[in-house]
């Protein structure tokens, strides 16, 4: 048995194989699949199939590095209200990505600061993206672990 801690399964490109996929799944013996978040845009699907696969797919909640824009404190406040309604496995994704886009890198910070004092508030693990950015995100973490 096995389960796969990081699947976008709920993306556009997946989701027309739903049923596909899940059963390719289970023959292989995945019979958890967790899905980090990416952002408010695919919340809906994602959360859509843990409802139609509550005992295989789980939802992780949280915003992805490279969908922080100006407006990335709104895309937190939605997150925000999700984890006072409901638990989730974990907080993610979040994290650092200087790879694609350096625009926003203060604000990824930002978000992945928050990101982590909710993963220490609710007491779940966190799952972190990061890319071109090893020792930002390891003294990201650092900081925190010594801050708190
Ligand atoms: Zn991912």
């Amino acid at each position: 048995m096995f389960i796969d801690t990081h699947a976008h399964i709920y993306s556009e490109q997946f989701i027309d194989d739903k049923g596909g996929f899940l059963k390719r799944a289970s023959a292989a013996q995945v019979f958890k699949i967790l899905m980090p978040a990416i952002d408010s845009q695919s919340h809906k699907s994602m959360l859509e199939l843990e409802t139609e696969n509550p005992d295989k797919c789980i939802s992780m909640m949280g915003l992805h590095p490279c969908s922080v824009t100006e407006s990335f404190e709104k895309e937190l406040d939605i997150i925000d209200s999700y984890l006072q309604n409901r638990r989730f496995i974990a907080i993610g994704e979040t994290g650092l990505d200087f790879y694609w886009d350096l625009t926003f890198k203060e604000q990824q910070l930002a978000a992945f600061n928050q990101q982590m004092d909710w993963a220490i508030d609710y007491n779940i693990p966190i799952v972190i993206h990061s890319r071109n950015s090893t020792k930002e995100c390891i003294d990201a973490v650092e900081k925190k672990r010594t801050k708190d």
